[in-house]
């Protein structure tokens, strides 16, 4: 079965407004049958009772009136339905015992002394009433037969018949009524259904065109919302999905453009330093082996960079890390012994408080990488003669590494933007410090890997003070990530 793709018109005979039309006309369409067809049979039947019941009581009041003697004959029954003085819409046979006629009403007929060859009539000798009423050629036709009895005797039977046409005539006006409205109904149905159906694709329309333009790439692309439908609720998460995309697109591509950026400025920086050996005559050994280690240093900060840009690339595509209980303390006095070297150029000093006990569901290279970034940034930033105090403690049901410095600190303003990729508040510093502004986005995406997450704030007596929260791993409940 093959779907219809991307930019493929539908046909109408397959489209939602053809099936949202159809559906309603056949709906409308079941109910007016059953309007047309239900009401016309059952007064049919109500016609057919009244007529067969009126028709037998007649019957017999006749049949009561001529049994007064043994034995009918033409003239005695002619004799009492002049007495009757019966003169009604209906036809009246009057047969003796054998079924032969001995008095008919429609004397144009010539019937007397013929036999009544009729069900009912042998019926109603056999001693029972039969009546039966039928509809046919736009006229009711009823027929009933009852027994003449004398002395428990059947001596005869009356026939009645009667054809009806004005309540056949009213109850074809009334249908033809009926089918006309019904006509009537089933056009403005089609009309309207045509109409809401259409209302209702062209907004799937509107949707899908948006779909397909989101698709090309054109991510600032919104529907117009109307209603509060279920539709406009597709329409808003579209929207905002959407508006997502928009924002991952921009970041990518602010990163892709940061990166090419950062790594050009280093190789740019290699290509001087070479030129300038290749181009200077006769340069001093001295100042060449500068330039040389200066070409070398460069290419460790381009080292760095493409280390840290593989480690956010390696988060941002969420391969699923193997977890485990750490516990953190040891971990952060090895960040601390490694660190020792550069805080003890940089004449900082390093105080810890580490709680034991202290245990997160990660790994302990995230964790190291954590630490390792803050307590480095610590010292980094810091001025001579300044302190780091590294702190690690449970708190409920969380752990909290607190980094603080009593260094450059941080302007309020530049705050929020510190864990941006690339960012870096004093450029010079950073780079002279062998910074590459990755540093605090890799310990955000971390820690949230981990269920946790970090909050920056400057401290009142000077400095920045650093804080991680991880949910904490306990031997009962594990950790809530
Ligand atoms: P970098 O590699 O430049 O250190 P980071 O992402 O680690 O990149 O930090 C971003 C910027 O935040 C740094 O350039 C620095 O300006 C600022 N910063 C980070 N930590 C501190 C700190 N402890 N004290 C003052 N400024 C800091």
């Amino acid at each position: 079965m093959s779907h219809p793709s991307g930019g493929e018109k539908i046909p109408f005979r397959r489209s939602l407004q053809l099936k949202f039309a159809l559906t309603y006309l056949i709906i409308i369409a079941a109910v007016l049958i059953l309007l047309n067809t239900y009401p016309v049979l059952v007064s049919q039947d109500l016609v057919f009772r009244s007529k067969t019941s009126l028709l037998q009581s007649q019957a017999s009041v006749i049949a009561d009136t001529i049994a007064r003697t043994e034995s009918l004959t033409s003239e005695s029954v002619r004799d009492y339905m002049e007495q009757l003085g019966y003169i009604g819409q209906f036809r009246v046979l009057v047969t003796d015992e054998f079924g032969l006629i001995l008095y008919d009403s429609d004397e144009l007929r010539f019937t007397e002394g013929r036999y009544a060859m009729l069900g009912e009539v042998s019926a109603a000798l056999r001693g029972y009433n039969a009546a039966i009423s039928s509809y046919q050629d736009g006229a009711f036709h009823s027929r009933a037969a009852v027994p003449v009895i004398y002395r428990d005797m059947t001596i005869g039977c009356v026939y009645l018949y009667e054809r009806d046409t004005d309540q056949a005539q009213l109850l074809t006006d009334i249908q033809r009524n009926l089918t006309s409205i019904s006509l009537v109904i089933c056009v403005v149905v089609l009309i309207m259904s045509g109409f809401f159906s259409r209302v209702l694709t062209r907004r799937v329309g509107e949707l899908l065109r948006a779909i397909r333009i989101v698709r090309e790439g054109e991510y600032g692309h919104r529907v117009d919302i109307r209603g509060r439908d279920e539709l406009s609720q597709l329409a808003g998460e579209f929207n905002q999905l959407t508006g997502r995309l928009q924002t991952t697109e921009e970041v990518r591509r602010r990163f892709v453009s940061d990166a090419s950026h950062e790594l050009k400025t280093p190789l740019a920086s290699i290509r001087l330093l070479t030129d300038s050996i290749l181009q200077t005559d006769g340069m001093d050994p001295a100042t060449v082996r500068d330039f040389v280690s200066d070409i070398g240093e460069e290419a460790d900060r381009l080292t760095r960079i493409s280390e840290k840009l593989l480690t956010l690339t390696r988060m941002d595509s969420a391969v699923a890390v193997e977890t485990a209980p750490v516990e953190v303390a040891p971990v952060v006095e090895k960040v601390v012994h490694m660190l020792s070297p550069l805080a003890k150029e940089s004449a900082v000093t390093v105080e810890t408080c580490l709680e034991a006990d202290c245990v997160v569901q990660a790994t302990q290279d995230d964790l190291y990488q954590i630490a390792f970034n803050l307590v480095e940034n610590a010292v980094k930033y810091n001025v001579p003669g300044g302190r780091v105090m590294v702190g690690l403690r449970a708190m409920g049901d969380l752990v909290l590494l607190t980094v603080e410095d009593t260094g450059v600190g941080i302007p309020e303003e530049d705050l929020p933007k510190v864990f941006d990729r690339f960012y870096r508040v004093d450029k010079a510093r950073s780079r002279a410090a062998g910074g590459t502004g990755l540093g605090l986005s890799i310990v955000k995406d971390t820690a949230r890997q981990h269920g946790g997450a970090v909050t920056v704030r400057r401290r009142e007596e000077g400095g920045t003070c650093f804080q991680v929260a991880f949910p904490r791993w306990t031997e009962e409940g594990g950790a809530p990530l």
